[in-house]
């Protein structure tokens, strides 16, 4: 009892510090060691403890050693209570409300704002503290938002909701305790597969072990990836695509327009992707589509008359409306391609944060072949939670890929398997 009091105590707080983030707070900085601080503790006792009762006595044990730790934490309890008390009138709600209904499509960070603040004025069992949650879960994609999809996680959790809560949203070695009050649906054969070869992996880490939510092979490939995201398996657009025909003569125009800038760089453990910069541009007949990121996949997800290339690597944008366009380039054992050749040299070699790479800059555009003829459809993201209404563009031109720059790749096998075309159209310029 008392340790669902100090978990629920400590999703509030953390709602609380994304809260303080979110309003720009200035002594935000301060509260998120403590917050590490207190999960550690809480997390120490839960080790410890091997029955309920131990559990119970373990957390009044952790409650009196915290207590002399929370003294600091006792005036961002206050400041928290504060915030509260300020927003308790609904006022500022409204205000930001009013403010966001006019922009159509809220980002997953609005989302768990919104929602954050909603908990704090509204409740955690206010229908729209929940939706808000809920949505910034369904929009956050292509896992360069973990940070969002942990915090509206955490939320719907501190709400009473059953929720997976992502091992990599706890602290390092409570993935157990993840599971076993928030994770009742995942079954833990699954999940010690991966952890076996998480460990393996994360090498010097030891006994920390963040279990991949999902991955390519066995019990979590593919083909289970339904139970978790429905989309996945129940979906009628998902992608990718086997490419062929007959296909439909369309008149669409595409365009891009890549800058050089910082080369930022993600390995997280599902590919290696790069984040860019605002103010590259993709163009659909004319519209706009700005270029979130880029990552690769080997061999390509994509296939050509039943058969894939060496790797493919899908340019993610998307528009003022937050639709989203896939532009995929498949790559062709060949020559070396110099681009990949700069990636390689700075990529991070194991999962982690984001890194940005000093004094180096890239060009997307670099990967590009000369000629834009291609094949479109309309599909999904090609990883959990495989939201459709996503815009497909494969160029039929391949670019070159050396032999030793794919064996260079780390991830073995990252496609997921073609799936059901269903009526739809591939269209060809
Ligand atoms: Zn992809």
């Amino acid at each position: 009892m008392k340790r669902t009091l100090i978990e629920v105590f400590l999703a509030i707080a953390l709602i609380g510090a994304s809260v303080f983030g979110w309003m720009n707070w200035k002594q935000n900085g301060a509260a998120a060691p403590q917050i590490t601080e207190l999960k550690a503790a809480a997390e120490e006792a839960e080790k410890t403890a091997k029955t309920s009762e131990d559990a119970v006595k373990a957390a009044e044990e952790a409650v009196a050693a915290l207590r002399e730790e929370m003294a600091p934490l006792e005036s961002k309890v206050q400041q928290l209570e504060a915030v509260k008390a300020a927003l308790a009138n609904g006022t500022t709600l409204s205000d930001l409300e009013a403010a966001y209904k006019k922009e159509k499509n809220l980002s997953a960070e609005r989302q768990v704002g919104l929602g954050a603040l909603r908990m704090l004025t509204k409740g955690a069992n206010d229908p729209a503290t929940l939706e808000s949650f809920r949505k910034a879960l369904q929009i956050s994609d292509f896992g360069n938002r973990k940070n969002t999809i942990c915090a509206a996680q955490i939320g719907l959790a501190a709400a009473g909701e059953k929720v997976t809560i992502m091992s990599e949203c706890l602290p390092k070695g409570a993935s157990d305790k993840g599971e076993k009050s928030a994770d009742k649906d995942a079954k833990s054969d699954g999940h010690s597969k991966a952890d076996d070869k998480n460990a393996k992996a994360d090498g010097k880490k030891g006994g920390a072990h963040a279990a991949p939510h999902w991955g390519y092979e066995g019990e979590m490939g593919p083909d289970k990836w339904g139970k978790e995201f429905p989309t996945c398996s129940k979906g009628k657009s998902q992608s990718p695509l086997d490419i062929r025909g007959p296909f439909v003569k369309g008149r669409i125009v595409i365009t891009t327009d890549y800058k050089e800038g910082a080369l930022r760089m993600v390995n997280n453990g599902h590919t290696i992707q790069v984040n860019v910069n605002p103010g590259s541009k993709f163009r659909i007949d004319g519209i706009a589509y700005d270029l979130l990121q880029f990552h690769f996949h080997r061999p390509s997800e994509e296939k050509i008359d039943g058969k894939p290339l060496a790797m493919v690597v899908h340019f993610v944008h998307k528009n003022a409306e937050g639709k989203l366009a896939v532009l995929g380039v498949l790559l062709k054992e060949g020559n070396e391609n110099p681009g990949i050749k700069t990636l390689w040299a700075n990529m991070p070699k194991s999962e982690g944060p984001e890194v940005e790479v000093e004094g180096v800059k890239f060009n997307p555009g670099n990967l590009l072949p000369k000629e834009f003829d291609f094949f479109s459809y309309e599909g999904s993201l090609t990883t959990p939670p495989c939201t459709e209404g996503v815009r497909f563009f494969i160029l039929k031109s391949t670019v070159n890929v050396a032999k030793e720059q794919i064996a260079e790749f780390p991830f073995k096998l990252n496609a997921r398997p073609v799936q059901a075309q269903n009526g739809r159209e591939i269209v060809t310029n």
